[in-house]
């Protein structure tokens, strides 16, 4: 057997099955592994004693019979899903020392299925940034470069992985969160059709755009994820009303007229030419490219297609989101929750100095923009617009449907920059959302995984886009290039 901390979720869940090692086993192994990577400051919490004693349960429960590819499985949960037994902070001062009465449903359904939760992962603060700079709690380091970004908003979720302290992460995913660091750190993440996965419990930031999903080091490791941590909410307003999915199943079943050579064969792959701009990085470029050329040797084709208004699609977004965060967050006023300023004057005074000390630049920015939006006299000419041009982004990626079944390209322009390199730039942060951005807008499911190397020995992410509830599809393509290629077991050297 391999070393515990290069098994996958799914490798771990058929060894716990034949009982070749315990849930007791592999958690010790994985909080000795979180010991010694502190310095890359992936996590916010960690409770070693209370995940001993799941895993425990999690042993309990398949000595009584019990079977589960998750149970007794490690992972660990983005800081924006709240958790009764750990604290929550979503990155920010504001919450800083906040304990939620109750448990996000997500991480409910991952308990249930006898997942071990070993703690919680650093983000950008309420999950806006691009790189985990913005968390109030210290940068996240990217594992194949220390002196990289690993992207964000869930950059802990995906250091994590990559740097095999855990097989596997919740993350969330608002325009790029989830797949923009698990390209830039080399691993696999799906963010499904919004909906799929409950909100409830997950801090909202931009409740229309705000999906979780997991980050793993497969494809099949997503599956079996997101099949636990999906399902219709009755406590989640647009949770979508579909039965159970087993994304694993769907993973696994052929295509028609698939053969063993060309499990592919027939998928329409397209290529938005605004996904190739000039400006695109040659390395990226690269990368995706030979990405694609492995899509054709199994089976697929390869065909044009256009999103016309993918560059309208970062004003669109830094309008709507910012409008969303400006509502959410105005429930941090020094009452309710976390942070309350020490030495104030009137209530309006304490509204006001609570904010500004519980707040960080980029949060302060974005309500400050959002207000604006949605302000008498601006609504119409920024929000309403944003609004009606969402929905021709949305329109513009029917009609690509109508020629291919999955859409390809890279999940960001660039490998993972320096840490610091665009810290007070905050527009440089935004243009660099501008491929994932348009499948958020329309509320499509998107994956990246890992396709090969960069600029500086740096993964480099290929982008699948599916239509609405195509998870499955996504995953099976995903799945068929994994096993053809190795790029997704690459781990960073030393590590
Ligand atoms: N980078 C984008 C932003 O800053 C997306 C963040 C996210 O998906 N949570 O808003």
């Amino acid at each position: 057997m391999k070393p515990l901390h290069d098994m996958g979720v799914a490798e771990l869940g058929r060894a716990l099955g034949s009982k070749q090692v315990s849930s007791t086993e592999i958690t010790k192994h994985l909080l000795a592994r979180v010991a010694t990577h502190e310095h890359l400051g992936a996590w916010l919490s960690v409770d070693g004693e209370a995940a001993v004693a799941q895993a425990h349960a999690a042993d309990q429960r398949r000595s009584g019979g019990e079977i589960g590819m998750l149970l007794g499985v490690p992972l660990a949960h983005k800081d924006i899903f709240v958790t009764r037994d750990l604290p929550t902070t979503a990155g920010s001062k504001m919450l800083e020392g906040y304990r939620s009465p109750f448990d996000a449903t997500v991480v409910n359904k991952l308990a249930q299925a006898g997942t071990v939760t070993l703690g919680k992962l650093n983000c950008d603060e309420f999950a806006m940034g691009s790189s985990n700079e913005n968390s109030a709690f210290g940068f996240s380091k990217n594992p194949w470069d220390t002196s990289r970004v690993p992207g964000g908003s869930s950059g802990g979720s995906a250091v994590a992985v990559a740097a095999r302290m855990v097989p596997a992460t919740t993350g969330t995913d608002t325009g790029g969160s989830i797949r923009q660091p698990a390209s830039f750190s080399g691993i696999t993440g799906i963010k499904p059709t919004y909906g799929v996965c409950s909100r409830y419990g997950m801090i909202a930031f931009a409740s229309s755009l705000d999906q979780a999903g997991p980050l793993a080091r497969s494809a099949e490791d997503c599956s079996l994820l997101l099949s636990a941590m999906s399902g219709f909410d009755e406590r989640d307003a647009t949770s979508a009303q579909r039965p159970p999915q087993d994304f694993h199943s769907a993973m696994l079943s052929p295509r028609e007229g698939a053969t063993a050579a060309q499990p592919l064969k027939g998928l329409r792959v397209g290529l938005p030419k605004e996904f190739f701009p000039a400006a695109l990085a040659t390395d990226v470029n690269g990368a995706v490219r030979g990405a694609l050329a492995e899509f054709e040797k199994l089976g697929a084709t390869l065909v044009d297609v256009s999103l016309p208004r993918t560059e309208l699609s970062i004003p669109v977004y830094y309008i709507i989101a910012p409008a969303e965060a400006s509502s959410n967050l105005s429930r941090f006023d020094g009452v309710r929750f976390g942070h309350r300023a020490k030495r104030h004057g009137d209530l309006l005074d304490m509204y006001k100095k609570s904010r500004a000390e519980g707040f960080g630049p980029e949060v302060k920015r974005r309500i400050m923009i959002g207000t604006y939006v949605l302000s008498h006299g601006y609504y119409d000419a920024y929000y309403l617009q944003a609004q009606k041009l969402r929905r021709m982004i949305a329109d513009d990626f029917q009609a690509c449907f109508i020629k291919c079944d999955v859409i390809a390209g890279p999940v960001a322009p660039t490998v993972a920059w320096k840490l610091g390199d665009k810290g007070d730039d905050p527009v440089a942060n935004y243009l660099a959302d501008i491929f994932t951005l348009p499948a958020s807008l329309a509320g499509l499911p998107g994956m990246s995984l890992p396709a090969g190397f960069g600029e500086g020995g740096m993964p480099v992410g290929l982008q699948l886009i599916g239509n609405y509830f195509q998870e499955g599809a996504l995953l099976h393509a995903a799945h068929a290039f994994q096993l053809a290629t190795d790029w997704h077991s690459r781990a960073p050297e030393g590590i």
